[in-house]
């Protein structure tokens, strides 16, 4: 059992601390539940720092297996999850600042907190990663009226001697 960690961001990004550990699925509930089981963990690590526009930022990187749902056939299906990103942090001025720009920015900018909820941030990262509609590789469904077109796709020199009549 892990405890759940919080960090002191500003503080944290200035001083280029780091922190890294590992979350099971079952922890985090809103990806949980998008999911087809809550089996697996996900590694993680943060680190902080500052750019040269002086604006202090977390980078971010997570790695490890879900399991989401198929949208083809409704099974379940292995994903990788492979999330690898930099968040500016910003006081509540800076991102209404943000807001009023419009500005497309490289980065997503969140609010700089003193107690930020590292598995939270970590699982808004998730969820933004995710795909729009998961589904396994073509011929890798094993739902029953993906059968006949599972064969065929196996035979390339089917498709092959169609093209050539
Ligand atoms: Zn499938």
């Amino acid at each position: 059992m892990h405890a759940r960690p919080f960090i002191d961001s500003l503080d944290f990004a200035r001083n280029g601390q780091q922190i890294s550990g590992e979350v099971l699925v079952a922890e985090l509930s809103r990806l949980a539940d998008l999911l087809s089981d809550t089996e697996g963990k996900l590694s993680y690590k943060i680190l902080g720092g500052v750019d040269k526009f002086t604006i202090p930022y977390l980078s971010l990187d997570v790695s490890g297996v879900c399991h989401l749902v198929c949208q083809r056939c409704m099974q379940s299906m292995d994903f990788e999850v492979v999330v690898s990103t930099s968040v500016q942090l910003r006081d509540q001025a800076g991102l209404d600042q943000l807001d009023k720009n419009e500005v497309e920015e490289e980065f997503e900018s969140i609010l700089a907190e003193a107690q930020l909820d590292v598995w939270h941030l970590l699982e808004d990262e998730i969820l933004l990663s995710l795909p729009f509609a998961s589904k396994h590789a073509v011929g890798m469904c094993q739902a029953v009226d993906e059968a006949g077109k599972r064969q065929e796709e196996s035979h390339p020199f089917a498709a092959l001697a169609k093209l050539k009549r």
